[in-house]
């Protein structure tokens, strides 16, 4: 199989079998020193999604809908949640930020995943739903455009699930991701978001969410989608290259590789500091004054960057 190009086996003996049976590894997994067969692999990554829907409360039939960008973690989260709770009634959401170049194609993979999988999908344009798009912020001088275009996709997504009539929303974040959201918060000193992060669900309007990847690793998460042959495109947001998460994830990739386990440490550490936290003391819940959509103060980050002077947005 040509996944060893992908992934080749750098560490390790790289003609070991697979730690658990006689079959070739096609993985070598540093932060615990085993090596990978595919099925083996599959089943490991299975089994930690497992995990974080087990305790998730979810019920036959409940209407979950999921964040689908057609990059490999959202595709994956798409196609497990099919896979492991086949009784879930899935609809998937995907935002167009207006990126050209970048999100024509990721939609392509996305509308291929959901007609394969036979779950219905709903695209949201920022274009349509706040007048502006990303590339018209970079165009307009932001040179930094991704804390605008994220919370703008956080707010849609959000909006666009509920009005699905879902439940709850399931994003693709996996352990790369909630590590840097960890480091990058601290980094900034900004302890309310912090808090936050642990009760979203406190926010009204706010869905709860589901992350069934939090605890498997990017590279084994893109493995996973490349050996399930599901339709992902793997382009890059031009304007990624500009962010500070850019910067906190080549800071976590250059530990991880000398000090193998440190994202998975981060997030570890991290919930054991709010697990200690009661529930009353995340952030206050409110409705943005202007849209009433989930705000932690009076006017929801969206509506600030919408409404700010001069613009943080800039119109199509
Ligand atoms: Fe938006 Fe930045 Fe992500 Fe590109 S990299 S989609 S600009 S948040």
């Amino acid at each position: 199989m040509a996944m060893t190009l992908y992934f080749p086996i750098r560490q390790g003996n790289p003609m070991a079998p697979c730690s658990r049976c006689p079959s070739p590894a096609v993985f070598f997994q540093r932060a615990s020193g085993r090596h990978y067969c595919e099925a083996h692999l599959r089943e490991d990554v299975e089994r930690r999604v497992k995990r974080a829907l087990g305790g998730a409360g979810l019920r036959p039939g409940e209407r979950v809908a999921v964040g689908l960008s057609g990059g490999k973690d959202s595709a994956s989260t798409l196609f497990l949640l099919r896979r492991l709770r086949p009784r879930l009634d899935l609809v998937a959401v995907t935002v167009d930020e207006g990126i050209a170049g970048y999100r024509s194609e990721t939609l392509k993979a996305a509308e291929t995943l959901t007609e394969r999988l036979g779950v219905a999908h709903r695209v949201v344009r920022f274009a349509e739903a706040f007048g502006t798009t990303t590339d018209g912020a970079v165009a307009g001088g932001d040179t930094h455009p991704c804390s605008a275009c994220g919370v703008l996709r956080r707010t849609l997504l959000n909006r666009a699930a509920r009005e699905a009539g879902a439940a709850r929303l399931a994003t693709g974040h996996n352990l790369d991701d909630e590590a840097q959201t960890v480091l990058m918060n601290l980094f900034r000193g900004d302890s309310e978001r912090v808090q936050r992060q642990n009760f979203p669900a406190d926010l009204p309007g706010a869905l709860p969410r589901l992350k069934p990847l939090r605890r498997v690793p990017e590279r084994e998460v893109a493995l996973y989608a490349l050996l399930n042959g599901l339709p992902v495109s793997f382009a890059e947001c031009p304007h990624s290259g500009r962010s500070f998460r850019g910067e906190v994830r080549n800071l976590l990739n250059d530990l991880e590789t000398r000090h193998p386990g440190t994202k998975y440490a981060v997030v570890r550490g991290f919930e054991g500091l709010l697990a200690r936290l009661r529930p009353s003391e995340g952030a206050p819940a409110v409705a943005c004054r202007v849209c009433g959509e989930a705000s932690a103060r009076g006017v929801c980050e969206a509506c600030q960057l919408l409404e700010s002077e001069p613009p943080r947005v800039s119109p199509t």
